[in-house]
């Protein structure tokens, strides 16, 4: 029988986050994948498991992938872990949860922690709808096509960042959003010196110009204000039903079509159809 891949998330700065399931997951896998051997290595020991660990990253997963997917089909059950976070979101995984699913393999996701959706909870902005937008490129023409592709965005958008890259990313935001976006900042999520700073991006250039950013990041950038609906006039009304009727349509077809034109009530239709002709 096929063994299966558990996606296990793993604290994001607070060891504390650590939940039970994930704890008895990796004390149950086969064996562990891990972006950094090292760094899992670290909880694992934090969380008293002795446990086998193969590396999984972005450079090796082509490899890595295959062989991880014949021991699962061998029987093995995998426990993925990234080095903080959940798997797969803006961390390795994602090939591998695809080659596992196309391998007839089941892929079990475990709930916790997630950098994006902690920082959007607290961000203080608009979560009814959001995209994940994740790093964004440092390639100049991909990064401005994404920004260039979000100018009328209008859900609530999230970005990752690190430190060094902040303020460049900032100022390119500013420059697709305008200066008044609010954005809320939020750094070193559930660690000592967490802290939430909701302000706009022009101001927020500002701050990080004068005082270098250090920590990690989530950015919680407000969406585009909705664009007004344009609204017919009645001029516009009475000027259209008079065409349609020099056209030859009697009033009556001629308020008709113009309503389902303008997207008006036949009444303010007739009404301003009727004033016009006074
Ligand atoms: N898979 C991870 C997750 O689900 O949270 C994200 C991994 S991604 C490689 C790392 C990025 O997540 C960082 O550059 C930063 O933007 C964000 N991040 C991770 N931990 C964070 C924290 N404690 N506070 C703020 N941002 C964090």
């Amino acid at each position: 029988m096929a063994g299966m891949l558990y996606l296990v998330p793993t604290p994001i700065g607070n060891l504390g986050d650590i939940s039970i399931r994930c704890r008895e997951t990796l004390e149950q896998a086969d064996f562990i994948a891990a972006e950094d051997t090292r760094v899992s290595l670290k909880l694992l020991n934090h969380l008293g498991i002795k446990k086998s660990l193969v590396s999984y990253y972005e450079h090796n997963k082509a490899f890595k992938g295959d062989k991880i997917v014949e021991r699962i089909l061998a029987g093995e059950t995998c426990a993925l872990v990234s080095d903080a976070g959940s798997p797969a979101i803006s961390d390795p995984g994602e090939d591998l949860v695809k080659q596992c699913a196309a391998a007839g393999i089941t892929v079990c996701a475990i709930p916790g922690p997630c950098a994006a959706i902690t920082a959007l909870s607290i961000s203080g902005q608009a979560t009814g709808r959001f995209c994940f937008e994740g790093f964004l490129s440092t390639a100049k023409k991909s990064r401005r096509e994404h920004l260039e592709s979000l100018k009328k965005e209008q859900r609530t958008m999230i970005f990752y960042e690190a430190p060094h890259k902040l303020l460049s990313t900032l100022e390119d935001l500013t420059e697709a959003f305008g200066p008044d976006r609010p954005i809320s900042l939020c750094r070193e999520l559930t660690k000592l010196h967490e802290e939430v700073v909701r302000t706009t991006l022009g101001q927020a250039v500002e701050k990080y110009a004068e005082n270098p950013p250090k920590g990690e990041f989530v950015l919680v950038v407000a969406g585009a204000p909705a664009e007004e609906k344009e609204t017919a006039s009645e001029a516009d009304a009475a000027a259209r039903v008079a065409q349609l009727m020099a056209e030859g349509l009697s009033r009556k077809d001629a308020v008709k079509q113009t309503a389902k034109e303008l997207d008006l009530p036949k009444n303010v239709v007739y009404d301003a159809a009727l004033k016009d002709a006074e």
